[in-house]
């Protein structure tokens, strides 16, 4: 895979920002585990969306031991609440139309309670809709409750009075599925040309969940190349996105000095 990857690489015009988005953390936690070990010995920054009602008290510790110990490589953020689809019809989704602004509220709320419940500050003010999709209500809603960006599939509907977004680029687990590790080496290559070519941040979103060994391994193998690759600035969400703003006491915080336990700021 990652002899496709290398000249693609080598010939970028210019260098592009790379983001690791894995979502579903609270389902699977033995490969959640063993995705953070591949991203964390490969120096490469993962930014994990947590599903707050899936999360337990073993996982929650994992967590933050490890965000406590790198805080530069494991990141959290909101995952809906509990990843159930709401929907009558139609594509699933847990913060569609289907549902009022007033339940979708109560439902945000709630999740940003039990991840912080879990997590202290550590959480980051970013919201990933389960399945990529929310609408237009759900984006100014998370803005009001304080939600500081949005991460969607690129080329989403727009949603007004949108949030800042950093969408995602690649479907690790859809390209394994349609033609493995070269299917996931070609894709990668287009979303790179064409994020060298318009200056935004490249997102690979994964599913920890359903990969497999085999999987974990193409991912090391590429981050082995890619991690030090001098056209690539692995990033994570949150220095592509800026510091959170200024707590209500007028502080500018660093999650990374919050102490353990701390209430969620935003
Ligand atoms: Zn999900």
């Amino acid at each position: 895979m990652i002899e496709r990857l290398a000249p693609v690489l080598d010939a970028l015009p210019a260098p592009v920002r790379v983001f690791v988005r894995d979502d579903d953390a609270g389902w699977e936690d033995g490969r959640l585990l063993a995705l953070l070990d591949v991203t964390q010995r490969a120096g490469v920054a993962i930014d994990l969306a947590a599903i707050p009602a899936a999360l337990g008290p073993a996982l929650a510790a994992e967590l933050c031991a490890r965000i406590d110990g790198a805080p530069s490589l494991v990141a959290v953020h909101q995952h809906g609440l509990q990843h159930l689809n709401h929907q009558p019809a139609g594509r699933k989704c847990e913060f569609g139309d289907a549902r009022s602004a007033a339940v979708q509220r109560e439902d945000l709320a709630r999740g940003r309670t039990l991840l912080a419940g879990w997590l202290g500050a550590r959480v980051q003010p970013w919201f990933t809709p389960p399945w990529n999709r929310c609408s237009a209500d759900t984006a100014v809603l998370l803005a009001s409750l304080g939600f500081q960006a949005l991460s969607r599939d690129r080329g989403a509907a727009p949603v007004q009075q949108a949030l800042p977004e950093l969408p995602v680029d690649i479907d690790w687990s859809r390209h394994w599925r349609e033609g493995g590790a070269d299917a996931v080496a070609d894709a990668f290559a287009q979303a790179l040309r064409a994020r060298a070519a318009d200056g935004a941040a490249l997102g690979l979103m994964l599913h920890h969940g359903v990969m497999a060994d085999e999987e974990l391994r193409a991912l090391a193998a590429i981050l082995a190349v890619a991690a030090e690759h001098p056209r690539l600035r692995w990033r994570g969400m949150r220095e592509l996105l800026g510091s959170p703003a200024t707590d209500p006491q007028g502080r500018r915080e660093s999650a990374h000095s919050l102490e353990p336990g701390m209430t969620l700021n935003f």
